[in-house]
């Protein structure tokens, strides 16, 4: 077989995974009694070059995730040109400080915000002739020590805090629950989570804008996760297939 087949072979594959994936989101808001446009998906492409992004925006995709900043700047930039549609970059890998410059340039969403000084330098950094950066606080609701994500407890108090900055729109809340193998305890991490965006949701003074974002759910868990609440899955595996890891990233 050709390159050229093999490739289109590929591409294929990932506007058929997209509408698969797209029919178990309908699948999983019907089993809960909600409605299939509460849920929107984001494709995680990291590892994935531009012709897997460029081929799930031509299969109607526009939101895309990326976890190492560098990777996603030099995508961001080769898939932005006149008449190319306009794609929405959500960064949802640990953000330090060195990186924050280059996370308020070049992204629409940052959904790792664990920290105020993080979203301080976001808030400073964003550029003025773009609009304000949605942001969603990383919640840790399992308590794995090695995790990032904000405690339950300090969520509340750092999203009341992010609230304040100009430059960011706290839309809200974002967790990696540890993988769990069966549905009701995937449930119950999730339902977590759903607590602590009620709880900020409770707190967040009246004209602090939309907070709607629960985004909770990968390939293995998005079921549970719609059940438990989520308004925005991820999923990375289940539209591009198996990632592979060539080099060590930070
Ligand atoms: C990689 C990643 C995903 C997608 O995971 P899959 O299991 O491939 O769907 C979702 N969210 C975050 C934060 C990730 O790092």
């Amino acid at each position: 077989m050709g390159l050229q087949y093999a490739l289109a072979g590929i591409m294929t594959m990932i506007s058929d995974n997209l509408q698969a994936v797209q029919a178990r989101i309908a699948r999983a808001c019907a089993a809960c009694g909600r409605r299939p446009d509460e849920v929107s998906l984001l494709a995680v492409s990291k590892t994935f070059g531009t012709e897997a992004v460029l081929e799930a925006a031509r299969a109607g995709q526009r939101a895309f995730g990326e976890n190492y900043i560098q990777e996603a700047v030099e995508k961001i930039a080769a898939l932005t040109r006149p008449n190319a549609p306009p794609l929405q970059w959500h960064c949802i890998g640990p953000i330090q400080s060195n990186k924050t410059q280059l996370v308020a340039r070049h992204f629409q969403w940052a959904q790792t915000i664990d920290r105020l000084k993080i979203a301080q330098r976001l808030n400073d950094q964003r550029p003025p002739d773009l609009a304000a950066l949605n942001v969603c606080i990383q919640v840790n609701a399992d308590g794995g020590a090695t995790k990032s994500g904000a405690s339950p407890e300090d969520a509340v108090e750092l999203a009341l805090s992010v609230a304040k900055l100009p430059r960011l729109r706290l839309r809200g809340v974002m967790s990696i629950p540890d993988p769990l193998p069966d549905f009701d305890a995937q449930c119950a991490a999730h339902r977590r989570v759903r607590e602590v965006f009620d709880a900020i949701a409770a707190r967040l003074p009246a004209g602090c804008g939309k907070f709607d974002t629960l985004s909770l759910g990968m390939t293995a868990d998005l079921e549970a996760a719609i059940h438990a609440g989520s308004t925005m899955v991820r999923v990375g595996s289940g539209i591009f297939g198996a990632r592979h890891y060539a080099v060590q990233q930070t």
